[in-house]
């Protein structure tokens, strides 16, 4: 196959779990069908090279490991500074690199706003992966216009106002993040938005059925290809896991009862305080349904959360759940003993827990987790989540999971699930299904270009 293609294509990922992982599955579908890839990343969150041998790593001297990450866009801004001259350098060495294909295209993270000026000094087509869905995109593509209406800057006031230019949405469920100078975040979903307007090419981890009205509306706003190839993961073969840490859930999965468990896990950015984990600790507890927790360091500000518990909450934990550092999702959302994923609807968590049936608890924490949230809840209707934006209380997390796990309204979800799941089926089938069709318009557009 390689030999077929005879050309090389360079990904650069912005270095977070969440967008790292959706990175290296497309460089492995682009595998399969014959591209040979390299992938050229900052040495910060650097994956490790020797579990993807069929791929060519570079890495960049950016200097940002010591910059804080506690704030995302600050952080981000440094990136999309630092990165410049060692992203010029490392492409220039590769384009003129006779010992290796030439180059078809660049295929950055839609995050990474200075990759596009880059490119184009190179003369290199450049394609952006945007590693969120098209729905929460063309919010963003939207600010301008939302700040000239005066719903950005969110104000108190106005949280519960409905957005008529987003029907679902309500001001609260706009995509905004807590930063040290809010114009840093203006400044960077500009520069995203304009850098993918600029590209030669959207390709997006999402499937038209899903997310239909908002892949149009990019399509005639952005007026550059579009490829909805996802779900990726679902493309490739899973792999099982094999560390011993990862089997464990598994193994403590495999004793529970089917659609029992709970699976909470707020993905690999989110913070919560004190307080917070202490009420969803006594929620799970009084529940009284068996649950999965992932507790990454780091996810309570930094402290260790067997310091926060009193001796006898952590015995009733431990004896109706399993509180782990990292679990295989694909895996433990795929295992016939959950019943529910507690997320903070991250896309690649929403997108899983979609494809593999399993409805939602919804508690979105910041950005793009808003919209997904409110879509997941009010027109996916695969999920079901809290009222109260500041607050999280054990009372209403128990009647949370209650009206999941037993209600009418859990059936309801749980239904409807199975039905996107079956869909997001049907889109990979060969040759009729939408993404698998996309895949297909991708992989032309790049030899033509
Ligand atoms: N993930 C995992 N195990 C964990 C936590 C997260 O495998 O214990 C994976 C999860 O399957 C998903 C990714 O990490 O693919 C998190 O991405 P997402 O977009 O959901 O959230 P983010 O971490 O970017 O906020």
């Amino acid at each position: 196959m390689e030999e077929r293609q005879g050309r090389r294509i360079v990904l650069f990922p912005s270095p977070f779990q969440g967008h790292i992982r959706p990175m290296v599955q497309l460089g492995n579908l682009l595998h399969t069908r014959g591209f040979s890839i390299t992938i050229v990343h900052t040495t910060f969150n650097s994956p490790d090279p020797f579990l993807y041998p069929h791929f060519t790593f570079h890495f960049l001297h950016e200097n940002i490991s010591s910059q804080s990450q506690t704030d995302i866009i600050a952080f981000l801004k440094v990136l999309n500074t630092n990165c410049v001259q060692p992203l010029t350098d490392c492409l220039t060495r590769l384009i003129s690199d006779d010992h290796e294909y030439p180059i078809s295209c660049l295929i950055s993270d839609a995050g990474l706003t200075f990759t596009g000026k880059v490119a184009n000094q190179l003369k290199l087509p450049r394609l952006v992966l945007r590693t969120g869905g098209a729905t929460s995109l063309s919010v963003f593509a939207a600010f301008p216009f939302l700040r000239e209406k005066g719903y950005l800057p969110i104000q108190e006031s106005r949280l519960e106002e409905q957005v008529p230019e987003f029907p679902h949405l309500k001001v609260k469920d706009l995509p905004v993040i807590k930063t040290t100078n809010p114009e840093d975040l203006f400044e960077l979903v500009n520069g995203m938005i304009d850098g993918t307007k600029s590209s030669a090419g959207v390709i997006f981890n999402t499937f038209q059925e899903l997310e239909d009205p908002a892949i149009a509306a990019i399509s005639q706003h952005f007026q550059v290809p579009i490829f909805p190839i996802g779900p990726f993961h679902k493309l490739l073969p899973a792999k099982p896991p094999t560390q011993p840490d990862q089997t464990a859930a598994i193994d403590w999965l495999d004793k529970q009862a089917p659609s029992s468990v709970i699976y909470v896990s707020f993905g690999t950015l989110a913070a919560i305080n004190e307080q917070d984990f202490v009420e969803i600790a006594w929620g799970l507890a009084n529940s009284k349904q068996p649950f999965l927790w992932v507790v990454r360091p780091g996810l309570v500000n930094g402290l260790d959360w067997l310091d926060l518990l009193p001796d006898g909450l952590i015995e009733d934990l431990k004896e109706r759940g399993l509180i782990v550092k990292w679990a295989p999702q694909l895996q433990v959302l795929a295992h016939p003993s959950i019943a529910v994923f507690w997320t903070h609807n991250g896309w690649n968590s929403t997108l899983e827990s979609i494809c593999e049936g399993v409805p939602m608890i919804c508690m979105p924490f910041f950005t793009d987790q808003k919209v997904n949230a409110r879509y997941a809840r009010d027109v996916w209707r695969v999920g079901l989540g809290f009222e109260s934006v500041k607050l999280i209380e054990r009372e209403e997390i128990e009647r949370v999971i209650r009206r999941a796990m037993v209600g009418e309204e859990g059936k309801e979800i749980r239904k409807r699930v199975l039905e996107w799941k079956e869909m997001a089926r049907v889109c990979l089938g060969e040759n009729k299904g939408s993404s698998f069709q996309s895949l297909e318009r991708l992989v032309s557009h790049i030899l033509s270009i």
